[in-house]
């Protein structure tokens, strides 16, 4: 069966990272966080004092900058690496949430970025989530979902994942975090946070996990069963 690349993109805390994750598991996958990215990246600025204004210091962080992905066999978790390092903790923890978009909006962090994703997902068969992973990464992406939501029901999602985390915050912060970013997100010059034209939408705020996970399977399925019918094949079979 021919292997597609499906690129899901919205507003932060939609659901999109767990519905990806579960989408890549049944589908025998490579799942990529890029978000876990841009916070990897923002963790590195803040733990070596880089200023986000002066280039020369960006461009040289960025040359020691080495991300990675791990499968805990004992934990059955994914683990974001940055330089070998499970960071994957201190990435997801509110300090990064604050930073975290005005650092991916810098244009030579997107650009090393964005060079690492379409070499991670040059073979197919990769279930990738993000802001500009339909308009910038794989724009030929086979399928492409856009995730939105209601603010008010993102953040009390995304208070119930912090406390399961042991961080005890504010309704009010985070939803002020989420709008920030996701306003940051959309108004940044180098891939903004957009739907793409061919992008189909899909508001999340009330269906459940296993609800999201099977449509975006069902459209997946489909999109496969038909290239299969065109004919096509995976480069790499060739
Ligand atoms: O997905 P997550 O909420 O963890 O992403 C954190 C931040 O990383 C986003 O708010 C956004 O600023 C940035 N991001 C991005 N492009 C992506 C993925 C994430 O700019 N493809």
């Amino acid at each position: 069966m021919p292997k597609i690349v499906i690129a899901i993109d919205g507003y932060s805390s939609c659901g999109k990272s767990t519905t990806a994750k579960q989408v890549a598991a049944r589908l025998g996958y490579a799942y990529i966080d890029t978000g876990a990215m841009y916070r990897s990246v923002s963790l590195f600025f803040s733990q070596h004092h880089v200023a986000l204004t002066n280039p020369k210091a960006i461009l040289d962080a960025l040359q020691q900058i080495h991300i990675t992905f791990n499968h805990n066999a004992r934990t059955g978790r994914n683990e974001t690496c940055l330089n070998g390092l499970n960071v994957e903790e201190e990435i997801r923890k509110m300090y990064i949430s604050n930073i975290v978009s005005e650092v991916s909006a810098i244009p030579e962090v997107r650009y090393a970025m964005v060079a690492q994703q379409q070499k991670m997902g040059r073979k197919r068969g990769v279930v990738m989530d993000g802001r500009d992973i339909g308009t910038q990464v794989f724009p030929d992406a086979e399928l492409k979902i856009f995730m939105t939501a209601d603010p008010t029901i993102r953040a009390q999602r995304r208070q119930i994942e912090l406390l399961e985390r042991g961080e005890m915050l504010g309704l009010d912060a985070i939803l002020e975090n989420l709008l920030k970013r996701d306003y940051i997100d959309s108004n940044r010059s180098e891939g903004p946070l957009r739907k793409a034209h061919d992008a189909i939408e899909l508001d999340t705020s009330f269906m459940t996990l296993d609800e999201q996970v099977d449509w975006v399977i069902q459209l997946a399925d489909e999109k496969i069963a038909s290239l299969h019918r065109k004919g096509h094949f995976n480069p790499q079979d060739a």
